[in-house]
């Protein structure tokens, strides 16, 4: 109560805000930065929002996102200076210094008060307000009750609602996720109630696909996967070459590793991106119960969520995807228990009907 009281008293008080996203940011991230700029500007704040890097095309339609600044295509001083003007700066969907990248100095040595509003799992103690709650599927979730906990429902507009929407959405895997819980489809039906277009929004968020790219999840799915159904994993591989061949942007490879996770008998799907020399994303999917989360802050210097998290790997591409496999193997009994034990829940739930 007091933290939303306080956090109440930043967004009711004019300021010089920055509202900041973490790297490559995602539905979530981006939705929910929009949606808190527009309840900022309406009490008469002064708003930038940063994004680290660009945001990718499947969210790129979103209304407003031109006004974002994209730290890594902006002359350096600008960026500093806004980092020194700031008074107020919001940590949207994320609650560690690093996961704004080469920003992270601007944000740790930054006077302004920071707050987190966030739902990944243990945040950092460097705000003076912390909203985060990883029960909660998305950030937008968290904003929804949020709005309500400070009385300011009006303000979920049809614009911010299609913020929500989208960031809800987005991090629920099209509320396939196991956060996809009752309150979600409740969040849901409100907004949808306040006009948002589900025709528009999945044909612009998950349509809408360059032939270009359909083409290489085609090339992925043929040359580049890699799958071990019975012990319940499978991978893609992307080299940096197809990253040219391809000529992909950020976000591009996007959707590819739910292919990997559809494969019957997968219960962990991860997507292996050569970034740079040594330098190697992975971006892990599951089923179930196994938790990917705990995965990649055990082995992968990543986090996440239950059922989607990313990390990375400091390594030549061979050696990373031969540390991957074998680390996938050691956990080969838990990932085919997970899929037999939806399969039970699945049973036990229709016997209970
Ligand atoms: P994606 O695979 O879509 O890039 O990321 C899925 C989720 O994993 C994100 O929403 C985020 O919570 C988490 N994630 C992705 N990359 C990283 C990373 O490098 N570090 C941490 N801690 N989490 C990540
Ligand atoms: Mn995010």
């Amino acid at each position: 109560m007091k933290q939303i009281r306080a956090l109440k008293e930043t967004i009711t008080t004019p300021n010089q805000t920055l509202i900041l996203m973490h790297e490559r940011p995602d539905g979530d991230c981006l939705a929910s930065s929009l949606a808190l700029a527009e309840l900022c500007l309406h009490y008469g704040h002064k708003v930038t929002i940063i994004a680290p890097t660009p945001c990718p095309r499947f969210i790129s339609w979103l209304p407003g996102v031109g006004n974002v600044i994209i730290a890594n295509r902006t002359k350096r001083e600008k960026i500093a200076t806004i980092f020194k003007e700031a008074k107020l700066i919001y940590c949207v969907d994320f609650g560690a210094t690093y996961r704004v990248g080469m920003l992270s100095h601007h944000l740790e040595r930054a006077t302004a008060t920071k707050v987190i509003l966030d739902h990944h799992a243990n945040p950092e103690a460097f705000a003076d307000i912390t909203l985060c709650h990883p029960e909660l599927p998305a950030t937008a979730l968290l904003l929804y009750r949020l709005f309500s906990a400070m009385d300011m429902e009006e303000h979920i507009t049809s614009k911010v609602a299609l913020y929500l929407y989208v960031g809800i959405l987005t991090d629920t895997g099209s509320f396939s996720h196991s956060n996809t819980t009752p309150e979600t489809h409740r969040v849901v039906a409100s907004l949808l109630e306040k006009g948002v277009n589900v025709t528009a929004v999945t044909y612009f968020t998950q349509a809408n696909i360059p032939l270009e790219r359909l083409r290489f999840f085609a090339h992925a799915i043929k040359d580049r996967l890699f799958a071990y159904p019975e012990e319940g994993f499978a991978y893609f591989v992307i080299p940096r070459s197809d990253f040219k061949k391809f000529k992909l942007e950020a976000g591009d490879t996007g959707g590819l590793v739910k292919y990997a996770l559809n494969i019957e008998g997968v219960s962990v799907a991860v997507k292996v991106s050569e970034r740079a020399a040594e330098e190697i994303h992975l971006s892990f999917r599951s089923f179930g119960d196994f938790s990917v989360s705990e995965l990649t802050s055990n082995h992968f210097n990543g986090g996440g969520h239950r059922n989607a998290a990313g990390g990375v790997l400091y390594l030549p591409l061979n050696e990373a995807v031969q540390y991957l496999h074998k680390t996938l193997s050691a956990e080969k009994e838990k990932l085919c228990k997970s899929i037999k034990k939806l399969g039970r829940t699945l049973h036990s739930t229709v016997e209970k009907v």
